[in-house]
């Protein structure tokens, strides 16, 4: 007989956080660097820990020049090749302090991956990123890699439940993608009926890795500012963001006029957009399980960061957090049935 779980599973929108008594006189006090050092790499991490998304309209040069002066994090996608990351490492190799170089599972990504470690030795993070993590190949695959790069910091996922978070960690995993079908061009959940609440995905998942002294990203689903700090106080490590950062300068892709509006395309890693532009098309067996979008364009990105960390350090200062580290321990989250005032749209 099919079980059915009937514990209340939330999402970022059915919650808000509680405002709670504070000394702190203004959000300029607010701290938001982090230092963590990994489980498995021993290496240490000083920084904003919010990150670009390894897709290949956000996770881009441009964006780690920009994102790397805040200390912020970005994932490089995994479709550069060895010659752009030599000439990128070779221009603006005080950028590479923040990025991490990605990879699926299969062997001809994994020889890349290869290459480009051993020709810019300053990469310090590797990212491996397959849309279902719950895969014995994939677990061997985080293995096979960490066996190859023992120091390493390895990002690894996507995943949602904490029997997997354990079992990645346990593998050889630092720090764990959380996220299965939140994503703003991802359509995983209308096609295979697959997914989980991100905002009790983020509690359960950081629980099991806390608890193996590992760590997790909360990857997908962040719509507002807001959303980011409500991910921090749910106990993630990491935010991750993609459609947070399209439609800028520093995403790929032509600025296009649209009925007079100029707009840039957004479309996620496994929709038809981006499987025709790298292999080809979509294969016979499998559905697209992303969509493609028009996204106003936003001009730099440099004003979303401000609205992105002046929203955080104003979340910390509601509830009295003087850094972005006690951020979940003075979290308390309210069930909501309402975000905000709907009168002006
Ligand atoms: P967003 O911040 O846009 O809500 O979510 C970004 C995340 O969506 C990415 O980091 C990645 O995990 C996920 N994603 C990106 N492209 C696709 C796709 O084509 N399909 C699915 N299922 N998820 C995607």
């Amino acid at each position: 007989m099919p079980r059915v779980d009937a514990d209340l599973k939330l999402d970022f929108k059915d919650v808000l956080l509680r405002p709670k008594r504070s000394s702190l006189r203004s959000r300029s006090e607010v701290d938001l660097q982090r230092t963590f050092t990994f489980r498995n790499s021993k290496q240490t991490y000083n920084g904003i820990p919010v990150i670009a998304a390894n897709m290949d309209t956000t996770g881009t040069f441009e964006m780690a020049r920009v994102f790397s002066k805040h200390t912020l994090f970005t994932a490089l996608h995994k479709h550069y090749s060895l010659e752009e990351w030599k000439k990128f490492a070779a221009d603006f190799p005080e950028c590479l302090e923040h990025v991490a170089a990605s990879s699926g599972s299969g062997q001809a990504d994994l020889e890349k991956l290869c290459r480009i470690l051993e020709a810019v030795p300053l990469i310090k993070y590797i990212c491996l990123d397959v849309a279902n993590g719950y895969s014995e190949h994939f677990v061997e695959f985080v293995k096979t890699v960490r066996g190859k790069f023992p120091n390493h910091t390895i990002m690894a996922g996507n995943v949602v439940t904490g029997e997997m978070v354990e079992e990645l960690i346990l593998s050889g995993a630092d720090i764990i993608k959380v996220g299965i079908g939140p994503g703003s061009v991802c359509t995983t959940r209308i096609k295979t009926g697959v997914g989980y609440p991100q905002l009790s995905a983020v509690i359960e998942c950081a629980d099991s890795a806390h608890g193996l002294k590992g760590h997790i990203i909360s990857d997908g689903g962040c719509c507002c500012p807001g959303d980011i700090a409500k991910a921090f106080g749910a106990g993630a490590d990491f935010v991750m963001l993609g459609g947070m950062l399209a439609g800028h300068d520093q995403s790929a892709g032509e600025v296009i006029e649209k009925n007079g509006k100029k707009v840039k395309l957004f479309y996620g890693m496994s929709s038809d957009t981006a499987m025709k532009k790298y292999v080809g098309g979509v294969a016979e067996y499998r559905a697209s399980e992303g969509r493609t979008v028009e996204v106003p364009y936003k001009g730099d990105v440099e004003d979303t960061i401000r609205d992105i960390l002046g929203g955080l350090r104003s979340t910390c200062t509601y509830v009295g957090a003087a850094k972005l580290k006690e951020l979940s321990r003075r979290t308390t989250f309210i069930r909501v049935t309402q975000q905000s005032s709907h009168m002006f749209g």
